[in-house]
Order: C-alpha cells, then sequence, then structure tokens
C-alpha cells in the first residue's frame, strides 16, 4: 500500500474556515467570497485566479465524499475536485444571481473540449464518460501489538462490481446496445445560448435520451436492473507494515469501485485507527510509558522485580532509596519508528504504592521507624 502524502493547497484556509466547518458555514464562506471575486464582477487583475481557488476549495468541501476523502488523504485527484458539483454551485450562484456554473466555468477554464482540464472537468458531469470509480474508504483498527508486529489481513470490501450477468453493459444477454441518435453515440449534446448581449456560450450537457451512455439499451439486464453493475464483496490482502501511526492513511490504487464508463476505478483508501492500550501510553518516536506501581518499602530497599513490555516482560533491578516519579528506560523495548529506523524505548516511571490500611503492629512498626529517621 502506499502512504498517502498531504497536499500543499489547505482548502479549509482559502474558504477562512476552520476544519470542522458545518455544510452551513462552507457554503456561506464561499457564497461571500465568490460575490466578491466573481469574474462578472470584480475585473481586478488576480480575482479570476482568486475566483478559481475558492471555486475548487468550495467543490470539494461542499461534497461529503470528496470532504472525507480530502480529510482523509490531504487531496483529490486531479481533474476530481469539480466532479459532479453542479447542483451545489447551481445553489449559491442562484442565491448570488449569477449565470450558472456550466457557464462560468466553460468560461472560466476555456472550451471544455479543448483544455485538458476541461475535459476532465466536463466529463464528470452526470452520466458522462471518463468518469472515475467511487473511491471506498475502510476504517482499520490497529492494537499496539499490530503496530509492533505490522498487520496482514483479508478484509472483504463491499463494493459495487460489473454485473457478471451482462458484463456491465446493462443489457440483457443476447440483446443488443442500440447507439443513440439523439446524441450519435457522443454521450453529449450541445446547447447553445446567449447569456447575455455580448457572448455566446455552448454548453454540452448529458444526453437526456441515454443518459450520458451514448447507447440504448433495448432489453435491461434483470441482475442489476441495467446498471451494470452490483452489489458485491471482494476480498482483498491488506498490509500495515510494522510503526503505523494513528490517522495515517493507506491508498491503494484502483481497489475502489469500476467506472461506468471506460474510466479508471477508484482507490480504495485504508485509515489507520490506533487503540488504546490498557497498559502502555505511546509517546512520539516509538515510545512507550509504563508506570510501575512499587511498595514504598521496597522503593527504599531496593528490589529486583519484573516489568511487562510489549514482547513479554523484563527483569529490573530498583535502587534502594529510588525516588517515586523516577523514570527508567528499557532501551528498544518500544515500538519501531514508521519508515525509521529501529525501535523506541520503553519508558517505566516509578510510582510510590502506600498501603491505605495498617494493622495494629504495622502503625507500630512505622512509628518506631519514624522515630529512627528522627533521630
Ligand atoms: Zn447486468
Ligand atoms: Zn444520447
Amino acid at each position: 500500500m502506499d502512504r498517502v502524502s498531504s497536499g500543499e493547497r489547505d482548502y479549509y484556509e482559502v474558504l477562512g474556515l476552520q476544519k470542522n466547518a458545518s455544510t452551513e458555514e462552507i457554503k456561506s464562506a464561499y457564497r461571500k467570497l465568490a460575490l466578491q471575486y466573481h469574474p462578472d464582477r470584480n475585473k481586478q487583475p488576480g480575482a479570476e485566479e482568486k475566483f478559481k481557488k475558492i471555486s475548487e476549495a468550495y467543490a470539494v468541501l461542499s461534497d461529503q465524499e470528496k470532504r472525507t476523502r480530502y480529510d482523509t488523504v490531504g487531496h483529490v485527484e486531479e481533474g476530481e475536485a469539480f466532479r459532479g458539483s453542479e447542483a451545489n454551485f447551481e445553489e449559491v450562484f442562484r442565491d448570488i444571481g449569477f449565470g450558472g456554473f456550466r457557464d462560468i466555468f466553460e468560461h472560466l477554464f476555456g472550451g471544455a473540449r479543448r483544455s485538458g482540464f476541461g475535459e476532465d472537468l466536463f466529463g464528470g458531469f452526470g452520466g458522462f464518460r471518463r468518469q472515475r470509480g467511487r473511491d471506498i474508504v475502510f476504517e482499520m483498527e490497529l492494537d499496539l501489538e499490530d503496530v509492533l508486529n505490522g498487520r496482514k489481513e483479508e478484509v472483504e470490501v463491499p463494493r459495487l462490481e460489473k454485473c457478471k450477468v451482462c458484463g456491465g453493459s446493462g443489457a440483457a444477454p443476447g440483446t443488443k446496445l442500440r447507439r443513440c441518435t439523439v446524441c450519435n453515440g457522443e454521450g453529449q449534446t450541445r446547447r447553445v445560448y446567449n447569456q447575455n448581449s455580448f457572448s455566446t456560450f455552448v454548453t454540452l450537457e448529458p444526453c437526456r435520451t441515454c443518459h450520458g451512455k451514448g447507447q440504448i439499451i433495448e432489453r435491461i439486464c434483470s441482475n442489476c436492473r441495467g446498471n451494470g453493475k452490483t452489489k458485491q464483496t471482494k476480498k482483498i490482502r491488506l498490509e500495515v507494515p510494522p510503526g503505523a501511526e494513528d490517522g495515517m492513511a493507506f491508498q491503494m490504487r484502483g481497489e475502489g469501485e469500476p467506472a461506468d464508463q471506460g474510466g479508471a476505478p477508484g482507490d480504495l483508501v485504508v485509515r489507520i485507527r490506533v487503540k488504546q492500550h490498557p497498559q502502555f501510553e505511546r509517546l512520539e518516536d516509538g515510545h512507550v510509558l509504563y508506570k510501575l506501581d512499587v511498595m514504598f518499602t521496597d522503593l527504599a530497599l531496593g528490589i529486583e522485580t519484573k516489568v511487562p513490555t510489549l514482547d513479554g516482560s523484563e527483569k529490573v533491578r530498583i535502587q534502594q532509596g529510588t525516588q517515586p516519579n523516577t523514570v527508567m528506560r528499557l532501551k528498544g523495548k518500544g515500538l519501531p519508528r514508521y519508515a525509521g529506523s529501529g525501535r523506541g524505548d520503553q519508558l517505566v516511571r516509578i510510582n510510590a504504592k502506600f498501603p491505605s490500611k495498617l494493622t495494629d503492629r504495622q502503625k507500630t512498626l512505622l512509628r518506631d521507624l519514624g522515630r529512627e529517621f528522627q533521630n
């Protein structure tokens, strides 16, 4: 699995938001900034760039799936940001009285079919072709023993797979797919109209007759009801290397859901959760902390005792006169460092234990001892 690196742009920062911003806050922040930087209104140099940036941030954060992916892996795929965001933009633009999403974006990013970006951008609407399959996020819970040794596991990931009956076409076996005559098999139709007196816009829309597929099914496959996909579980072997940290994400390319029309499949994103351990506290750099209770008399006299470690146990010698909160260090008994060298240490903090109840004899002995120390 590939460790995912975090992206450079911070979408939250671009919109002036906290990471826990609500859907409403995201929309309202974008609405305010869009009013300020919309190219119909703001002709200052740099405004258009700024508008593109805030729009990209909004496209990602206003979509729950994309936002989760962004929060998890720190970026979205090139060309993914605007995919399927049309409705979210339309809503805001309607509020602030500007033209539709397509108008403005086609205008900003140039002819939709010419620039690579435009093609990707517009390729993603509705049932258009070249749509990438969805990502699947899988949470994996590890305990510290898994962090120590790494974990290999076969998991069953539920995902939509190509229908086995029709092979993904959605057409009942033996029947044919017909080319859509409305869009001539293109999957999209052109619409030309005047936005205002200065400019003419040409927009591409998914063909309504064939739902962007370019083909019409004569009789639909009964197994998938024409979807071409059915819910199936797939066994996937996951291998988490030693030293994994809480919140890390690993990406398995192409193990997400398949795309509709020849696009790349999505990814499986494995997010790591590390459970708290009842005995050990994980510190930075592979170190772990263990708290050892020692009776105050043993501290005073010194004692040899056993301390549990992640691998088993270790004998330690507590010197005579050791003070409470002294920290001892068991070299190399901590956790492996992720993608680093060696293991951290186990720190053992000594906690002095005092009896909460005393017998008469114990009281007498302690009083005698106390007097002894006063002399
Ligand atoms: Zn089918
Ligand atoms: Zn069509």
